[in-house]
């Protein structure tokens, strides 16, 4: 930790209660949180925003001072189907969103797994999936407006045309205050045709510099240590019919809710290592093959995102860490990534259980904070359900990451050592530090993990 990481300038103008750890707060309303940042408060700085909480790093956390747990605002406040606009308050599920958004013919863009996330946490985090076209990268990019309550309790909104403002709140993993309503542009549902490919590391990479150069919806699975990669693609569904649930629901059961449980099991029940791996790794390659061959060759986001938002939680306690590389050299990128996986294995006899999962991010200029602001990525997601060795790997993982040119992002990136995001995001890394000064001269967003970087 930096020593400024704890660092919080005190002005006199808050009471400062004294603290004994964090507090939660849940407001039920608005105004709850509102009075929670204002002056006359008995709340402590800093103040955390938190939604489903399901970030890889200490973002949503703190030693001291006011979490706010936004899940209580859950309302959905309007659905405008002439206009195509959604708005809601930041605790709304993702799942829960999609499927009201069905019910009136409309869908959000992007593919989004993880449906108990909050759109709160979607906006003010990373959010990715498979996306296309003029899906944008990013959940974030569909924001069209957003209220917020500001560092020291004052309501704000920033408005569709206060361009610069909002592509800093986007991605803006609360520092700058509590959103508190956010307009979402919707669209009407549209389908799209999927082919799922398995091939090897050495074919993928073949393959990888046109895939990365193509508008198509890309999520991939690696199995470094069966040399196997399978890929769901996605494109405009010229022809395509509207696809049922039933599928859509067993591939995300498969692939989110039955590994995580069945890998974790396994790794109680079968000590030695070489048998344990074995099995795993077939039990991946068949769901892989089953869930992606078999099942689905057409949707929409709305059948892909429509599964319940509170079937995850298995999942959501997997330790993971994600990295972007740029996609035009994610051929290579993509064979060192494997051969890291295995070397690792040798050294510390540590390897993820579950697949990499992988997406190709397109390039997404809506946040100052975009890690594909400037060109296409490829994002790679190792997953473990283990934490023995977690912690060593994602460093390995981290080293490996910036040798490759690497970016990473505030809520689910391991390891990000402190100088680092100054040097991936140039210009834009200072702009933002400037207007979160602006917006929070006292510092009563940071906690020691963002205090290392923004401070
Ligand atoms: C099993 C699993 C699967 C996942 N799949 C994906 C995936 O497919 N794609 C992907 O991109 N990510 C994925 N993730 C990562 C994670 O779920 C996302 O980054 C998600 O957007 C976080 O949402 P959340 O509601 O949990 O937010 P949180 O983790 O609670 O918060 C995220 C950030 O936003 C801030 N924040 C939250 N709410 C507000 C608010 N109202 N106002 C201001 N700031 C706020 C927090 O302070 C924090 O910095 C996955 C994670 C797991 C565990």
């Amino acid at each position: 930790m930096s020593s400024n990481a704890m660092h919080l300038r005190r002005s006199g103008r808050f009471q400062s209660p004294l603290s004994q750890g964090p507090i939660v707060l849940r407001p039920a309303r608005t105004a709850e949180a509102k009075n929670a940042l204002g002056p006359k408060s008995h709340y402590a700085a800093p103040f955390r925003p938190m939604g489903a909480n399901s970030s890889a790093t200490a973002c949503t956390s703190s030693p001291s001072g006011t979490l706010v747990d936004l899940t209580g605002l859950n309302k959905i406040r309007n659905i405008d189907t002439d206009r195509h606009t959604v708005t809601v308050q930041p605790g709304v599920r993702i799942g829960d969103l999609a499927q009201e958004l069905a019910t009136h013919g409309l869908e959000l863009g992007g593919g989004h797994d993880l449906m108990s996330r909050t759109v709160g946490g979607a906006v003010a985090g990373g959010c990715i999936g498979p996306a296309f076209g003029d899906d944008g990268a990013f959940f974030a990019s569909q924001v069209e407006s957003i209220r917020v309550i500001t560092p020291i309790g004052k309501a704000i909104e920033i408005r569709h045309d206060q361009k610069n403002l909002l592509h800093a709140f986007r991605m803006s993993f609360g520092m700058l205050g509590i959103i508190y309503e956010i307009k979402l542009r919707v669209r009407p549902i549209r389908t799209f045709a999927v082919t799922h490919r398995r091939c090897t590391f050495e074919q993928f990479g073949a393959v990888a510099e046109k895939l990365a150069r193509i508008d198509v919806g890309l999520k991939f699975f690696l199995l470094p240590f069966r040399d196997q990669v399978y890929l769901d693609i996605r494109r405009v569904g010229t022809g395509t019919t509207a696809s049922h649930r039933i599928p859509w629901k067993v591939k995300d059961w498969g692939e989110s809710t039955v590994l995580p449980h069945v890998f974790k099991s396994i790794n109680r029940i079968v000590p030695v290592p070489g048998v344990r791996y074995r099995v795993i790794d077939e039990i991946s390659k068949l769901t892989q093959g089953i869930v992606n061959n078999r099942l689905v060759n057409s949707g929409s986001n709305s059948t892909a995102l429509s599964s319940s938002s509170k079937t995850n939680d298995a999942a959501k306690k997997l330790h993971y860490s994600t990295w972007f590389f740029p996609a035009a050299d994610f051929a290579i990128v993509v064979q060192a990534y494997r051969d890291f996986c295995l070397r690792i294995k040798e050294n510390s006899k540590f390897r993820c259980d579950m697949p990499t999962v992988g997406f190709r991010i397109g390039r997404d200029r809506s946040a100052l904070l975009s890690p594909s602001f400037d060109e296409p990525m490829i994002a790679l997601r190792a997953i473990s359900t283990q934490a023995k060795g977690w912690e060593d790997f994602a460093i390995d993982f981290g080293d490996f990451a910036r040798h490759w040119g690497g970016s990473p992002l505030f809520n689910q990136t391991r390891e990000i050592p402190a100088d680092y995001p100054a040097q991936v995001y140039g210009s834009r890394f200072d702009f933002f530090r400037k207007i979160r000064r602006q917006f929070d001269p006292e510092n009563r967003m940071m906690n020691p993990f963002l205090s290392q970087y923004f401070l």
